[in-house]
C-alpha cells in the first residue's frame, strides 16, 4: 500500500502541513484540504474515490475546487464517501448555492459531478481493492478515523481527535496492522488548546499509543501546526519509546509492506 500526505505549500518545498489530504495508491484520497491544489492536474484527475473524515475546513477546503477541476461529463464522476453529518455540513454550508453551487441541483438532469455515499461507523466499504472501515473518533464535530486494509497490510489514520478508545481496540486486535498515522496538533506547552479544540499534543499522542501496545508498529505523525512544526518535531522525535517514530513529510510516498 502506498500513501502520501499531499503537500499544501506553494513555491516552497518545506514540509508544512497547512491542510490535510492523503493519497492512497493514486486513486483514493482521504480528505480534500489540499487535493484541489495538486499539480500536475493528472494527480487530481486520478482520484476516483474520496473519503472525508469530517467537515473542518483544513480537511475540505479544496473540495469544491477539486470537483470543478476534474468535472468532465464524458468521464465517470468520482464517488465521495462521508458520514451523514458531514454531508449535512457540506450541503448546508458549502454546496448551498451561496458559497458554491449546489452541484447536485446543477447536475440533476445532466452528468453528475460526484456520486454521494454515506459512511456509517464500523461498516466497512470495499473500494478499489481496499477494505476501509470508518471508526468514530472524539473531536469537536463527528469525525471518522479509518482502518485501511489491502488484505496483506493495514494502516490506521487517526486524525482529528482527542483521547479516544474504540479505534485503539480495533488497532490492537488487527492482525495485519503495520502503521498508525496519528495526529499531534499543538506542542506540549499548549495542552490547554489541544483540550479545548479536541486535538492531541505529542505527550497526549504517546499516551494514546499506550492503548495500542505493540511497540513494533511505527507511528507516523501528521497534522502538526506549521508554526509549531520545529518544536513539535523535536518533542515527537525525542520521546523515549521503542516504537519507530516518523514525522510525515508532505509529498513523500510511504510504502507500507510486509
Ligand atoms: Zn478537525
Ligand atoms: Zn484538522
Amino acid at each position: 500500500m502506498r500513501i502520501q500526505l499531499l503537500g499544501s505549500t506553494v513555491g516552497d518545498p518545506t514540509g508544512y502541513q497547512f491542510c490535510m489530504s492523503y493519497l492512497i495508491n493514486e486513486t483514493i484520497a482521504i480528505d480534500a484540504g489540499s487535493l484541489g491544489l495538486q499539480s500536475p492536474i493528472s494527480v487530481q484527475q486520478g482520484v476516483s474515490h474520496l473519503l472525508l473524515s469530517h467537515a473542518h475546513l483544513d480537511h475540505i477546503a479544496t473540495l469544491p475546487i477539486w470537483l470543478d477541476n476534474v468535472f468532465e461529463p464524458s468521464l465517470q464522476a468520482p464517488r465521495i464517501y462521508a458520514s451523514s453529518s458531514t454531508w449535512d455540513f457540506l450541503q448546508r454550508h458549502i454546496l448551498n448555492d451561496s458559497l458554491w453551487p449546489n452541484l447536485e441541483r446543477v447536475a440533476a438532469s445532466e452528468a453528475p459531478f460526484y456520486y454521494p455515499e454515506i459512511l456509517k461507523p464500523e461498516q466497512p466499504v470495499e473500494i478499489a481493492g481496499l477494505t476501509i472501515t470508518p471508526v468514530d473518533l472524539d473531536h469537536l464535530i463527528p469525525t471518522f478515523g479509518f482502518l485501511i486494509d489491502d488484505g496483506q497490510v493495514a494502516i490506521a489514520l487517526i486524525s482529528d481527535t482527542s483521547p479516544t478508545t474504540r479505534i485503539w481496540e480495533l488497532c490492537r486486535q488487527h492482525p495485519r496492522l503495520k502503521a498508525v498515522f496519528l495526529e499531534a496538533s499543538f506542542p506540549n506547552r499548549m495542552a490547554w488548546l489541544a483540550e479545548k479544540t479536541k486535538h492531541l499534543t505529542p505527550a497526549m499522542a504517546f499516551a494514546e499509543l499506550e492503548k495500542l501496545g505493540r511497540e513494533d508498529i511505527p507511528v507516523y505523525f501528521v497534522h502538526l501546526k506549521p508554526q509549531h512544526q520545529v518544536t513539535m518535531s523535536h518533542e515527537v522525535l525525542s520521546h523515549q519509546t521503542q516504537r519507530p517514530v516518523i514525522v510525515v513529510d508532505p509529498g513523500h510516498e510511504y510504502v507500507i509492506s510486509l
